[in-house]
């Protein structure tokens, strides 16, 4: 063997070191104030260095900088604010925060103005006359919520109409699953006297009449729904910046598209080939859209990233909304159904031999699979449909997520932890829909939906959401109602399902990379992973804890970019 000359061994050497020096030169380091790792292993940190969109170090300032700082780093200071893991959207509705800016916000207080119909019917005129929106243009609007219409005067499409007889009008129902319509919208959608109800719809009748009386539910507004107006192809990237600029203000780095049409995919992909994207979108492509996404998205190049957007598995939904009555239960609801029925449990979505049909399939595809679940008769079909497509192996890592679980029993959760299912929890009800749901379901039932200290009790690991557009893209009042479950009437709901500020900041970032087998790379501060991040201006884990829900986000970064800043920082 020919021996290497000194000479050049040293210059070998000389060149990995270079190497490695270089490799070890932070873009930028963070220092001077909380970060809050999400990391058990190592909780705090006094400064984090990042290079190349990833975390290169954590730890103790003096070493950090002595190992990583050169004249090149940028050093901020978070002057005594906080840092934390850039927070995973579980479950929303990306989708819809492409046109909210275009549509008009009728969200009960405090996250809105529509306390009442007369207030609605003011915010729709406004609306109209402010933007000049021309006559038979659709105006819509979102955040509708008949629980908290004083003396149960709902709004209906007599109020509309004398309103804006000259627009199709769209009042969306805050469970996203129906709207109130008005006589142009109802007819444009060609819903009149004469149309069946279709099974596992709603669509009321004016007293004593089969005139439509505007509101329209659960199957018989799905095609409404996907027929609603879209951006246009020049609007489409322009709508989608100004959408993820919305989840950006929020912290959210990595955002959910809950139940994704086929056209819808085609927008998120343009808008991908555009390059509008600046955090991680991940969509949920309906099952009944399935063949035709396939068609243009072949399986192999699900789960995979290209700039910022992925298909991450397939939606399924189960049943409705308990606010809005259409949650399937095993018990009846304590008033009458939305239609005036007797004895009524709420429905299905499609019928139960249907449910297992489709399960079946998406575990054939070896897909991830979401189910939107909230009643306890809707998850009984879902783990009997599971039971029936799995029952090869029952408890294989499937990727399931059951979105709501809201009305879960203890003795599903046990099946969950066995059958490997994410529970995507909504503490936000504990807010928004609590006097609702006591008035529907009673107080036992009412105070133990989302019963995350018993899902983390069990050894589940749950998540939290905010179902966006149903509750507003606040992620610390969602981690507020997670951990003091106060509802709108200042009454405390379900004491014993409370969680710790670390648990319910787990939910929202570190469960939710689990859920979508992301854990290597997102969901906590950790060397290797990416530089997802966002500063607080206070930390949530030391304030008290009823202020959680008034902390602001100040800054937010997306692979060691930032995205947002607020203005007043
Ligand atoms: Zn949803």
């Amino acid at each position: 063997m020919k021996s290497l000359s000194l000479k050049s061994v040293l210059a070998v050497i000389l060149v990995l070191l270079g190497g490695i020096a270089n490799a070890q030169v932070a873009d930028t380091i963070f220092v001077g104030g909380d970060i809050v790792t999400v990391n058990d292993k190592q909780p705090e940190a006094e400064a984090i260095a990042v290079k190349d969109g990833k975390i290169l170090a954590l730890g103790d300032r003096v070493a950090i900088e002595k190992a990583h700082r050169q004249a090149t780093t940028k050093i901020v200071d978070l002057a005594g604010r906080a840092l934390l893991p850039g927070f995973l959207d579980a479950h929303s509705h990306y989708i819809s925060s492409l046109t909210v800016a275009n549509q008009v916000n009728v969200y009960a207080p405090p996250a809105g103005p529509g306390k009442d119909v007369a207030a609605i019917v003011a915010e729709l005129l406004k609306f109209r006359d402010s933007k000049r929106i021309p006559k038979g243009d659709v105006i819509q609007a979102y955040g509708y919520d008949e629980n908290v219409m004083p003396d149960g005067r709902l709004l209906n499409r007599d109020d509309l109409d004398q309103a804006c007889p000259d627009n199709p009008v769209i009042v969306g129902h805050v469970s996203m699953h129906g709207a109130v319509m008005n006589s142009a919208a109802l007819r444009k959608w060609n819903i009149t006297a004469k149309t069946i109800t279709p099974p596992g719809g709603i669509i009321v009748r004016k007293p004593g009449t089969d005139e439509p009386w505007g509101l329209i539910m659960e199957t018989a507004f799905l095609p409404i729904f996907a027929s609603l107006p879209k951006p246009n192809r020049a609007e489409e990237v322009e709508w989608t910046r100004a959408g993820q600029r919305l989840y950006a203000m929020a912290g959210i780095t990595t955002a959910h598209e809950g139940a994704t049409h086929a056209d819808e995919i085609a927008i998120m992909k343009r808008a991908t080939d555009a390059g509008a994207n600046i955090i991680d979108v991940i969509a949920f492509p309906f099952i009944t859209d399935l063949e035709t996404v396939l068609e243009t998205n072949p399986i192999s190049g699900w789960g995979k990233y290209d700039r910022h957007f992925k298909i991450g598995g397939v939606k399924i939904t189960i049943d409705g909304s308990p606010q809005a009555k259409t949650a399937y239960f095993t018990k009846p609801y304590l008033s009458d159904g939305p239609s005036g029925e007797k004895d009524w449990r709420g429905e299905l979505t499609f019928p139960e031999a249907t449910v297992m049909r489709m399960v079946k399939k998406v575990y054939e595809l070896g897909l991830p699979l979401n189910l939107h679940a909230n009643g306890d008769a809707a998850i009984d079909v879902f783990l009997k449909a599971h039971e029936f497509a799995a029952a090869d192996d029952l408890s294989k890592d499937r990727h399931v997520t059951v979105i709501h679980s809201q009305f879960v029993r203890p003795d599903q959760l046990d099946k969950y932890l066995r059958y490997r299912v994410t529970p995507s929890l909504y503490t936000l009800h504990t807010y928004y829909f609590a006097e609702a749901h006591i008035a529907n379901r009673g107080k036992e039932q009412t105070f133990y939906i989302s019963p995350m200290r018993d899902a983390i009790d069990k050894g589940l690991r749950p998540t939290n959401h905010t179902d966006f557009v149903v509750a507003p893209l606040d992620q610390m009042f969602m981690m507020w109602s997670a951990v003091n479950r106060v509802s709108r009437a200042g009454q405390l709901i379900g004491a014993s399902q409370r969680v710790s500020p670390l648990e319910a900041l787990k939910a929202m970032t570190l469960n939710v990379a689990i859920q979508y087998g992301e854990e290597a790379l997102k969901g906590s501060l950790e060397v290797g992973k990416l530089a997802d991040m966002v500063i607080l201006d206070r930390n949530p884990l030391k304030v008290d804890p009823m202020m959680i829900k008034d902390i602001k986000v100040v800054e937010t970064f997306k692979e060691g970019k930032s995205i947002y800043q607020a203005s007043n920082r």
